[in-house]
């Protein structure tokens, strides 16, 4: 069928705009306007290079078509798009008051012209545009899997990234005997301050979770600290991000110790907080050794709506062989030596736990004065902060979770 044939032919030229897009590297999908056997205008999906959240395939090739016709209406104009169009671009296209759209592939989750809804078969809407799928659906659809296939085996790749020739890198056998979480490891190194080094953290949980717990490790520790937390609260349905400080956990390790300040660590959580992009957290910090963490209170105050202080890691019978797993030899322990055992807690946050704080906060302790940094403990107090002491007689992890969790989503949820 001659009709049937062109439709083959127009989606085969979208097809190659999609490809266009994928090489770019932006989610490939492509589309032409076409009148009478002619092409008026293609485009492919750009959003990311145009910094431009409407800078759809179909958006793109309805302005290249309206520029070449000096109009903005296109009259008995047919668009083909490799993919079923979102409701934007069903917008636009009731807009342009186009004849009628011919899509390729089914899009389950966004699809605006009959999988999520149908804008195109509205009563309401004066001008009626033809709807038609499934052309080339498969080319069209292939495309778009093997793009998301390359992107994720680009991911797991990345896990070997370029080591910093004066830093190390802990052997990944060291960590067999510890167990993670599914999928929560990530990586990072293109933050301004890493210049190059590889910063590991963990991130589980729903991306739109009521309560996120943003936990910061003690001198000595790393992420894995918090492992049997991370599983209660996963197992919840929150989130929790645990980043391993450079020069501990699985983040890189520079030989040099004079790079390891107090500064510097909090400079780096700081940009990874403004990557992340967090809501506002509860910030879980531990013991004397992880109280340091308390200065994203000053540092970042608009990202922390609570306060979880721990004596230990929190659900855990205490230091264990995970926590030395990263520390194999002398060149790998570069930050344990250079940090102090206690690395500070700044005046000007001390400031803002006694004269601004005041968020939810709950010490995981059967004695508060004893975990702390006193000074830390005492602002708290005097700020009249009422915490919940925790009487920690088990250590078992499933009850000190189970009880956690409970106490904390009714004291951070609200
Ligand atoms: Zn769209």
């Amino acid at each position: 069928m001659a009709r049937s044939d062109d439709d083959q032919g127009f989606m085969e030229m979208a097809l190659q705009q999609a490809r266009l897009a994928a090489a770019a590297g932006e989610i490939p999908v492509g589309a032409v306007v076409v009148r009478d056997g002619v092409v008026l205008g293609a485009g492919h999906n750009a959003p990311i290079g145009q910094h431009d959240p409407t800078a759809h395939a179909e958006i793109a090739a309805l302005r290249a078509a309206a520029r070449q016709l000096g109009n903005y209406r296109l009259d008995d104009c047919t668009l083909y798009v490799t993919l079923e169009p979102c409701a934007m671009c069903s917008g636009a296209v009731l807009q342009a008051r186009l004849a009628r759209v011919v899509f390729g592939a089914a899009e389950p989750k966004t699809g605006a012209a009959g999988s999520v809804l149908d804008l195109f078969d509205n009563p309401a809407v004066n001008h009626q545009t033809r709807i038609e799928g499934g052309v080339l659906a498969d080319q069209c659809a292939a495309l778009l899997r093997h793009f998301f296939q390359q992107r994720r085996e680009l991911a797991r790749q990345k896990i070997s990234w370029p080591l910093r020739q004066d830093a190390l890198r802990t052997p990944e056998q060291a960590f067999v005997d510890i167990p993670g979480l599914p999928g929560a490891s990530h990586y990072i190194d293109d933050l301004p301050t890493l210049a190059g080094l590889r910063l590991h953290y963990v991130d589980v949980g729903p991306a739109d979770s009521a309560l996120v717990f943003f936990c910061v490790h003690g001198q000595g520790a790393w992420s894995a600290q918090f492992l049997p937390w991370m599983q209660a609260v996963d197992a919840a349905g929150y989130r929790v991000v645990a980043p391993d400080l450079i020069g501990f956990g699985r983040s890189d390790k520079p030989k040099r110790e004079s790079m390891h300040t107090a500064a510097w660590h909090g400079q780096i959580l700081e940009e990874l907080l403004a990557y992340l992009d967090l809501p506002a957290f509860v910030l879980v910090v531990t013991g004397l050794e992880g109280a340091w963490g308390l200065n994203l209170l000053s540092s970042a105050p608009q990202r922390v709506r609570g306060l979880l202080l721990c004596q230990e890691q929190p659900g855990s019978a205490g230091p264990s062989t995970a926590f030395l797993a990263p520390f194999p030899d002398r060149g790998h322990q570069a930050a344990l030596r250079a940090l102090p055992q206690r690395m500070p807690v700044a005046p000007e946050t001390l400031a803002v736990l006694r004269d601004n704080w005041c968020g939810p906060t709950v010490f995981l302790a059967s004695d508060a004065e004893a975990l702390f940094d006193t000074d830390a403990v005492q602002a708290l107090l005097a700020a009249n902060v009422h915490p919940v002491p925790h009487k920690k007689s088990a250590h078992h992890a499933a009850a000190v979770c189970t009880f956690d969790l409970a106490t904390l989503k009714s004291r951070f949820a609200g």
